[in-house]
């Protein structure tokens, strides 16, 4: 796997090539453990990879009590580790002595103070955010990273089921007591944690990141329940998310429910089909969108339809109004219309989809039918 590493470091060195960057600094967030297989715990104290354009070497700085995590790829780049008695900032200085420092790339997830001290030491240098870098290439997954995708979708699919089929019941619990139980079992079919769970019932479903609360879920209701966590590659400290939406009705719904349901289902079929090599990701998101405005419910999809993830639950492309961007295989992301009626009731759908060169995989294969739920 290490080669991996090594590849990945490799292709960042030609997109800064590319883009004329004289360093990249990464700290928290997905490119680290993309990049070195690490992932740092987000500490005040500095962790920062650097690979400068003119070496091909990349050094890891961490904090000492971190170092022991680090060493399974160490042999793609250089650890230096420091205690807590130094400035590590002297530490990442002295290693970009050696650099040209005209234009540097820094990380969206590097703490402010990070940038400030830079910013303070290196005045002549400009700084650019690392995503310029990094996203178009961690958009783009390998087959590893497909499979991974696809072994946390099936989980997630798993627990979907345990709540279409009562193994997780809902009637008479509050969200919060669902939501844990969800949580639970994520856990147990092969996630390392539960990265959220989110319980909407009755008028709560109209809110499409509702906390889940102490409200009791009763009959006669539109149950939203959007969840989530992160599955590890095999042998390694971090993994891929899984994230999905089922919608569920506690005992028979009406025939607007219902009506409304087949609308968003529609949708986000035709998202999923839409999700093709060279289609721009805006596109995705009109198709989708027109659906559900044909049905009479344009208003009411108030959010976009999707969003990549990987290593990050939220990362590139974004499927939404104003990116260009073209699909390529490999890209990931997420389908996920809904149609919100304040007051009274909501609904989402949501799979992971992944463009391949024969047309869109859709990772989420558990039912999409509206759950009627036992009474
Ligand atoms: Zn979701
Ligand atoms: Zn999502």
């Amino acid at each position: 796997v290490s080669e991996v590493y090594g590849r990945r470091i490799e292709r960042v060195h030609q997109r800064m090539e590319e883009l004329e960057f004289d360093a990249i600094l990464l700290s928290h967030g997905g490119d680290l453990p993309w990049l070195t297989g690490y992932r740092a715990m987000p500490l005040e104290r500095l962790t920062l990879l650097i690979i400068s354009a003119e070496s091909d070497e990349a050094t890891l700085i961490v904090p000492a009590l971190e170092a022991p995590r680090v060493a399974r790829h160490d042999d793609q780049f250089t650890v230096v580790s420091w205690d807590d008695s130094e400035n590590p900032l002297n530490i990442a200085l002295g290693i970009l002595q050696t650099t040209k420092k005209r234009k540097m790339a820094i990380s969206g997830r590097a703490w402010a103070e990070t940038l400030l001290g830079l910013q303070r030491e290196l005045p002549e240098t400009r700084f650019a955010p690392a995503s310029l870098v990094t996203a178009p290439l961690r958009s783009v997954k390998d087959d590893l990273e497909v499979e991974c995708l696809r072994s946390a979708a099936n989980a997630a699919d798993r627990v979907a089921n345990e709540i279409r089929t009562g193994v997780i019941p809902m009637v008479g619990r509050t969200e919060v007591d669902v939501a844990r139980a969800i949580a639970e079992r994520l856990i147990a079919e092969g996630h390392q944690r539960a990265t959220f769970t989110i319980v909407g019932s009755g008028p709560n479903s109209a809110s499409p990141h509702h906390e889940s609360g102490e409200r009791v879920i009763g009959p006669g209701e539109v149950v939203v329940c959007d969840f989530g966590g992160e599955f590890n590659l095999p042998g390694e400290g971090y993994g891929y998310c899984s994230d999905i939406t089922r919608t569920f009705h506690t005992g028979e719904p009406t025939a607007e429910v219902s009506d409304s349901y087949e609308v968003l289902r529609e949708a986000q079929s035709a998202g999923c089909e839409a999700a093709r090599e060279g289609t721009r990701a805006e596109d995705v998101d009109s198709i989708t969108r027109s659906v559900i405005a044909d049905g009479g419910y344009g208003e009411f999809f108030i959010h976009r339809t999707g969003h990549g993830i990987g290593i990050d639950e939220h990362e590139e492309p974004y499927i939404v109004e104003g990116n260009p961007t073209l699909l390529v295989a490999g890209n990931a992301f997420s389908i996920e219309p809904g149609i919100y009626l304040p007051g009274r009731f909501g609904m989402r759908l949501e799979d992971i989809v992944v463009v391949t060169p024969h047309g869109p995989e859709r990772l989420n294969v558990a039912d999409h039918s509206l759950g009627i739920l036992d009474i």
